[in-house]
């Protein structure tokens, strides 16, 4: 049969035909991807894929469980590891909510960091545009770490189908990390050499944005619990048969505020008083005050050798004993690598950010709206690469830091979270549930399996990352700041958790 040009079905065949190639040009089918790259970023499109993970980051969402007791929420990750063909080896380093799930074998050996740790006092209703606590009082996801290893288990499961269809060799890793929160694990893993054969390393983080940097990021830091003990008695009758320990950490206290005047402005320190006497009428024989003390690699032991000099004078002018010092984590800066960096950077370029509701930019503009930020919704388009500041000047820390000196390491930051929402608050808590965040994770976790694959299969690239990384390496040897006696404090928020642990279970989410 003759085509004719005006008959309207094959005019619109021709029309389709144009579009298809043309929308192809500037979609994910573009030439630069690998067929091994299609197959992860197919994968995760899948509208039952986003689902299944989505559902695991409201239930652990709904776990809410401190440092250390992520019990439910580390178990869920490493099960659906392990249903998805990866060998998982729990309870490592010393703590039994940290895990490695490994599929493939041998070389390049790329890492993936997942967290899952809430933080305490948290508790909000997810989706709800003012504060309102699921518990009074109760922990709450204000980090986002519910999707962080949610996102990382489906980027390495991801990464195992084209290992499979095409046969790439390698393994992919999944380092489950209890307790970012209070900094803990990572040098625990490190120190238990965990990372010992892994040649790169993808971290991730919730945000509001899409994005990832390079360099120097934040302060390395000693968490330390100083016991004093001292002597009892009627604080009316006799106080001066009594030496008291509550004395001792005020004086400590206020030895550490004079100090702060002489400290590099590089420097956090900080403090909460744990345990100072149950009561005005007997003066107190034993108090902690609990510690951080930032500082950059370079100054931190100095600054936290002036802090235990602080310490001592406390004890020595109570007449009381510093009976302990109880390091309960020491960690370094974070060092990212910019090689690394720049490939995840055009992974994020690659997937672009997800497309939003109607729905979910109200909720984001009500939520704004409460915070007096701009009511200007999510964002429509993805980072540009962040470099390192001019000056550093300090600030936050992540105990990924150890990480970074052993292993090449970047974070992907990955939306989901309204911007405008605050970090350890409850407005981060209301926004890491639900379908916005749904997609940012399922967005992180393609440009995670994206970035895998490029580390896998193109050999370049890892070479780029891995030279940059043995070249800074030998101005920063790896050197534990831990004690060699120092163990993960697995009573850490022990307590907290048991109490609301029952007022919470009845909103847990099936996953
Ligand atoms: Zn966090």
């Amino acid at each position: 049969m003759k085509l004719r040009i005006s008959d309207k079905r094959v005019r619109w065949a021709v029309v389709t035909m144009i579009l298809t190639i043309s929308l192809g040009v500037q979609s994910y089918t573009a030439p630069e991807v690998s067929p091994q790259k299609q197959v992860v970023l197919d994968w995760l499109s899948q509208p039952q894929i986003l689902e299944k993970f989505g559902k695991i980051s409201d239930a652990i969402w709904s776990y809410a469980e401190l440092g250390l007791q992520e019990f439910k929420s580390s178990k869920l990750l490493a099960d659906t590891l392990e249903q998805a063909g990866f060998k998982v080896e729990r309870g490592l380093a010393g703590m039994p909510t940290c895990f490695v799930a490994s599929y493939g074998s041998g070389k390049p050996v790329i890492g993936i960091l997942g967290e899952y740790d809430a933080l305490p006092m948290l508790s909000q209703k997810g989706r709800v545009p003012t504060q309102d606590p699921l518990v009074e009082g109760g922990p709450g996801h204000g980090c986002g770490h519910n999707a962080q290893c949610t996102s990382a288990s489906a980027a390495a499961i991801a990464v195992k189908q084209a290992m499979d269809k095409y046969g790439i060799k390698g393994t992919i890793k999944v380092f489950g990390s209890p307790a970012e929160e209070t900094l803990i694990s990572r040098p625990y893993m490190v120190k238990a050499g965990l990372f010992k054969d892994v040649d790169a390393v993808i971290d991730n983080h919730g945000s509001s944005g899409f994005s990832t940097g390079y360099g120097t990021e934040g302060d390395a830091m000693y968490s330390t619990m100083f016991t004093f003990k001292g002597r009892t008695a009627h604080a009316a009758g006799a106080p001066w048969a009594a030496r008291s320990a509550l004395d001792a950490v005020d004086i400590m206290d206020v030895a550490v505020n004079f100090l702060r005047e002489h400290l590099f402005y590089t420097h956090r320190i900080h403090y909460v008083i744990t345990e100072g006497g149950e009561g005005p009428n007997v003066v107190p024989d034993r108090a902690t005050v609990w510690y951080y003390v930032r500082d950059t690699d370079e100054r931190l032991e100095e600054t936290y050798n002036r802090v235990l000099n602080c310490a001592k004078a406390g004890a020595l002018a109570s007449g009381t004993e510093l009976a302990t010092m109880r390091v309960l984590t020491a960690i370094h800066q974070r060092h990212a690598n910019k090689a690394a960096a720049e490939l995840f950077q055009k992974n994020i370029d690659l997937v672009g950010m997800p497309a939003w509701t109607e729905e979910e930019q109200a909720f984001a503009k009500a939520l704004q709206k409460t915070l007096a930020r701009k009511e200007e919704g999510f964002p429509s388009t993805v980072g540009k690469l962040r470099e390192p500041d001019r000056t550093f000047v300090g600030g936050g820390s992540s105990d990924v830091g150890d990480v970074t000196l052993v292993a090449p390491t970047a974070t992907i930051m990955f939306p989901g979270q309204v911007p405008g929402s605050i970090s350890h608050h409850w407005s981060v808590t209301a926004s890491n549930y639900g379908s916005a965040m749904w997609k940012g994770l399922n967005a992180g976790a393609k440009a995670m399996a994206a970035s895998a694959i490029d580390l896998m299969t193109i050999p370049e690239e890892l070479k780029k990352v891995r030279d940059e990384f043995e070249a800074y390496a030998k101005d920063h040897p790896y050197k534990s700041f831990l004690p060699a006696d120092a163990a993960p404090p697995l009573d850490l928020n022990r307590e907290l958790m048991e109490k609301y642990r029952p007022k919470m279970e009845p909103g847990y989410i099936v996953p």
